[in-house]
């Protein structure tokens, strides 16, 4: 990938007209009658209807595709607390990006709010303008509180994606990758550097799929999370429940099946790679710079499997191949929430559409001859136009069949059709 200019950056941003989203109306408003029924008088039908039952707010409004894009600017990539105002940018791309890839209506909002009571209270009381909640770059541990109070106590669909996004798509291709090294889940020792946001969720989620607690070793910046580590709270004491006594990376490292890394760039030598078993599954997802570099990785032995958070090398984990067709699918069964089940469906949607033998048109958007399942593609490309049909349908049939659906679909190949539009 070519490598972009600060001052790119700037003018893409600055020129014409600032920012990177506006409004656009929906019905028509050219004529004086147009506008008595966009307004005032005709307006207030819609609202007596919504006011008698609710529910009438997907019939009457825009509610149905709307989702918010929330954050108090305190976890912004990997630039850290700059606030709210500074996080705008990032807020108006991920409205670009559901809008572009999955048709979803965004509202950017930046709250100036850094205690969870406050931010919880604030998104709480705008809630009724959407259809759903993505909670952006919110640091931890605030954020775990934050998004449980939210879930809890509202009832569309609330996911914070920087800890269930990448939980997601790395669960996809951790699958798979075990599969190309032909291991079970139930049975591999996976090392994992960081105990952030990310870390936590794509551990739990690791478990829900199979594999074992006590086969989960996750680091800190103080080393292995174990009963002997002092002052441990919340969610690191959980973890640490399984382990007697604290270690370091490089020894738990020795013959592990896999290595997921959500901490910070170069923590991971090549002489731990070496000492891992046999197809050694290594995910070094510290961005922008990896635990370990994708050439000093494959540089050791022939026979890893990779994947890293960056787009210049195969395997990209990148969470818009899970939000906005998680959305998607939530919104068109008008979801209460997104729960396990739909979380466990998108896994598995991402991880099969990664078998399938992969369209010219996309290929020829990465300059790549023709690309099949294997070490170099056990994750699907961020462009490919299928993960819509693929991952929408799956998160929707299981909300239906966790019962959290409130307009369940009938007819599936309508949808199907509409979503290849
Ligand atoms: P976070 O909440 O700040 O967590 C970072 C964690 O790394 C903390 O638990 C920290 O330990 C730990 N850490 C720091 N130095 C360490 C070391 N030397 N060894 C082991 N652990 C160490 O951050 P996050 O949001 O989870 O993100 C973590 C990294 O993953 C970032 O680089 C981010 O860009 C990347 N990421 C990538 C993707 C993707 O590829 N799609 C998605 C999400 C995140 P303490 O708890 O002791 O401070
Ligand atoms: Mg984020």
């Amino acid at each position: 990938m070519a490598k972009i200019k600060k001052q790119d950056a700037l003018d893409y941003h600055s020129q014409g007209k600032p920012g990177k989203i506006e409004v656009i109306p929906t019905k028509p408003y050219s004529s004086q009658r147009d506008l008595s029924l966009a307004y005032s008088p005709g307006v207030a039908e819609p609202c007596l209807k919504i006011a008698e039952n609710p529910d009438d707010v997907y019939k009457y409004t825009a509610k149905s595709n709307l989702v918010a894009v929330i954050s108090n600017g305190t976890a912004v990539l990997g630039l850290g607390d700059i606030g709210p105002a500074a996080s705008k940018p990032v807020m108006e791309g991920k409205g670009l990006l559901f809008k572009i890839f999955a048709d979803i209506d965004v509202f950017d909002i930046e709250v100036d709010a850094n205690d969870p009571e406050t931010f919880i209270q604030t998104v709480k009381a705008i809630a009724p303008t959407f259809g759903g909640i993505n909670l952006e770059d919110i640091k931890a541990p605030e954020a775990f509180e934050i998004e449980d109070r939210l879930k809890e106590e509202l009832d569309i669909p609330v996911m914070h994606d920087d800890q269930h996004g990448t939980a997601i798509i790395s669960s996809a291709g951790l699958i798979n990758a075990l599969e190309l090294a032909d291991k079970k889940i139930e049975e591999v020792k996976i090392v994992v550097s960081g105990a952030g946001a990310s870390a936590m969720s794509c551990a739990k989620l690791y478990n829900s799929l199979g594999a074992k607690m006590e086969n989960i070793f996750m680091f800190d910046s103080k080393g292995l999370l174990s009963k002997d580590r002092e002052n441990l709270s919340g969610n690191k004491a959980f973890f640490a429940e399984h382990h007697e006594n604290t270690s370091d990376l490089a020894t738990e490292l020795k013959g592990a099946d896999v290595l997921i890394g959500l901490s910070r760039g170069g923590v991971v030598s090549k002489q731990m790679v070496k000492s891992m078993a046999d197809n050694p599954i290594v995910f070094a997802l510290a961005n922008p710079e990896p635990e370990i570099a994708y050439d000093d990785a494959m540089s050791v032995r022939k026979d890893v499997i990779m994947a890293t958070g960056r787009s210049d090398h195969p395997n990209q984990v990148n969470n818009v191949l899970g939000f906005p067709f998680i959305f998607r699918g939530a919104l068109d069964v008008r979801a209460k929430s997104i729960n396990e089940e739909m979380k466990l469906a998108a896994v598995y949607a991402i991880a099969n559409l990664a078998k399938e033998t992969v369209p010219d048109e996309v290929s020829e958007a990465y300059g790549e001859r023709s690309i099949t399942f294997g070490r170099d593609q056990f994750i699907p490309k961020p462009l490919d136009p299928r993960l819509i049909y693929y991952v929408a349908p799956a998160v929707a049939k299981a909300a239906m069949d966790s019962g959290v659906a409130r307009t369940p679909i009938e007819d599936w190949d309508a949808y199907d059709a509409e979503l290849k539009k």
